[in-house]
């Protein structure tokens, strides 16, 4: 398939009708997963996932199960006609944007339940928040039935739990991880940016500034210290209402850091007027 003959799939047995001709054809398929509102982030999934698979398939839904009641399921950034757009440009295959009622058409008999990896950073501040993550995917994988599925490590914590349940249930699929796209500036990029105001916006790049500085600290081995000087310098710039978030762990088990030689991540969550932003450093490991 090229470019131009990009399909459009809405509903559960068109998508299975595809994925089934797909695999007949030996093709493999590389999946990436979004909310939309895209960009070069997503954009960076998609690329990994051409090179190494016969086709894309990339689905955007706003899941509501991963949104607690106080977030913006509601506001988030949502154009369907820009999405469709850019992914045809960016030779997606096969697009899959499925509406509430057909990724939930009943209430759930049997759920899934995030229950390690989560007991921090977005896993404690967005209560159920991984549960409804877990759960999107596992609809949806069994739908697209992937031989590799992509994500971002700005969403470090997700890759970690993401990994942890395929693991745990033998799901035949790779989890590749690709690394953060950043504006010129160091912001990584996200659909919620398009909140900032123009103030915030111009400030948000202190916080992988930060992190970048933090990255020569941890020589030292002194994480009090080292988160301290995070806090101070994103606390320099006044746009933000608050830290959310800003702590340190082994990766990708989120445990307390033991041991300095083995991969650490720094994870920050800055809320701003609109748009609450994260991103992380992982220092150490492959
Ligand atoms: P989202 O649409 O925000 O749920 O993101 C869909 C996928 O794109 C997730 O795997 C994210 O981690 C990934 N992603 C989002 N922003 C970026 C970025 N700036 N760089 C790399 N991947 C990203």
């Amino acid at each position: 398939m090229g470019a131009n003959d990009m399909k459009i799939i809405r509903n559960i047995e068109a998508l299975r009708a595809v994925v089934a001709s797909s695999k007949k054809e030996r093709k493999t398929i590389g999946f990436v997963p979004t909310m939309g509102f895209l960009h070069e982030g997503h954009m960076a999934l998609v690329k990994a996932a051409k090179a190494e698979n016969d086709i894309v398939v990339m689905s955007i839904f706003v899941n509501p199960t991963q949104f607690g009641p106080n977030e913006d399921f509601e506001s988030y950034p949502r154009d369907e006609a820009r999405d469709t757009s850019l992914a045809e440009q960016n030779g997606i295959d096969i697009l899959f944007l499925p509406s509430v009622e057909t990724m939930y058409p009943e209430s759930l008999t049997a759920t899934i339940h995030a229950q390690k990896r989560v007991s921090v950073l977005d896993g404690a501040t967005r209560e159920g928040h991984f549960d409804g993550v877990l759960t999107v995917l596992a609809k949806l994988f069994h739908l697209v039935q992937p031989d590799g599925a992509y994500f971002g490590q700005k969403d470090a914590q997700q890759v970690a739990v993401v990994q942890g349940f395929v693991a745990d249930y033998f799901l035949p699929l790779k989890v590749r991880v690709i690394p953060t796209v950043r504006e010129q500036d160091g912001l990584a990029k996200s659909s919620r940016n398009v909140y900032l105001t123009e103030q915030e916006r111009a400030d948000a790049p202190v916080i992988h500034m930060a992190l970048r500085r933090a990255r020569m600290e941890v020589k030292e081995k002194d994480k009090t210290r080292v988160l301290a000087n995070i806090r101070a310098i994103v606390n320099q710039k006044k746009t933000h209402e608050k830290i959310v978030y800003l702590d340190m762990y082994q990766y990708p088990s989120f445990e307390p850091v033991e041991d300095w030689e083995k991969p650490i991540i720094i994870a920050i969550c800055v809320q701003y007027s609109k748009a609450r932003l994260i991103d992380n450093e992982i220092i150490g490991g492959a």
